[in-house]
């Protein structure tokens, strides 16, 4: 056969192969990428929860103590009504008291809301410390699980690919590329035998002259219809 013919062959076996170990990983690998994103939002999520907790906490707190000195400055006004001699200045007093008044159902009303906010975000951040903590333990045995299969296949994995690299050395970069190309758009197949007339990969027929140069085994023949590269099937043990 062909030296570049025999080289693909040999290059899809092992890529075959290489797909075969990748394929027994199952989705450990996009299981455990989904999880560790997951639990990175969720912790992001729960900074500016927390960060949101402290500024409420902090403004029910300024607004406490403000509507405390609203109500010394109300009694301080509401004892001076005594001591006033002119309606005037009764009047004066009393538009103080009541500008503090509405003054003070302001910041009871901001406190209100900021425990209310504070009750919700609280919840929200419980429920997602509780959801991360499920989360984490799943990506344990995401984890345990694909580095236990990883370790199954690893020596088979390393030798496979050290002989992949020394082939795709010798092999021209034009059919490489051709290879890479098919395989990629052909599911993985880019080097089939010829069975029955047919091409093995797409099962159109060859034409007669094709045929008979695969049969030659002089020239590397590609698949009119699938691009696939063709060889002839008895020689698949050579
Ligand atoms: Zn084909």
């Amino acid at each position: 056969m062909q030296k570049v013919l025999q080289q693909l062959v040999e290059l899809q076996k092992l890529d075959t192969r290489l797909d075969e170990l990748i394929e027994k990983l199952g989705d450990l690998p996009e299981t455990v990428k989904t999880l560790e994103i997951q639990i990175k939002n969720e912790k992001e999520q729960n900074e500016i929860r927390k960060t949101s907790i402290d500024e409420n906490a902090t403004m029910s707190r300024s607004s406490s103590a403000k509507i405390e000195d609203l109500n010394e400055k109300i009694s301080k006004y509401k004892e001076q009504l005594f001591l006033v001699t002119t309606n005037r200045e009764y009047d004066a007093l009393t538009a103080e008291i009541e500008f503090n008044e509405t003054a003070i159902k302001e910041a009871e009303d901001q406190v209100l809301q900021a425990e209310e906010e504070n009750e919700r975000l609280i919840k929200a951040h419980e429920d997602s410390v509780k959801n991360i903590d499920d989360m984490e333990k799943k990506l344990e045995e995401a984890k345990g699980s694909l580095a236990a299969t990883q370790k199954e296949t690893e020596e088979e994995k390393a030798a496979l690919e050290g002989k992949r690299e020394e082939l795709v050395k010798q092999i021209p970069r034009n059919y490489y590329s051709v290879y890479r190309r098919v395989r990629k758009a052909r599911n993985g197949l880019a080097v089939v035998p010829l069975l029955r007339d047919a091409c093995s990969g797409c099962h159109n027929r060859v034409i007669p002259q094709k045929r008979v140069d695969i049969y030659k085994k002089n020239q590397v023949i590609n698949c009119d219809f699938c691009g696939r590269f063709l060889y002839a099937a008895e020689q698949e043990e050579e």
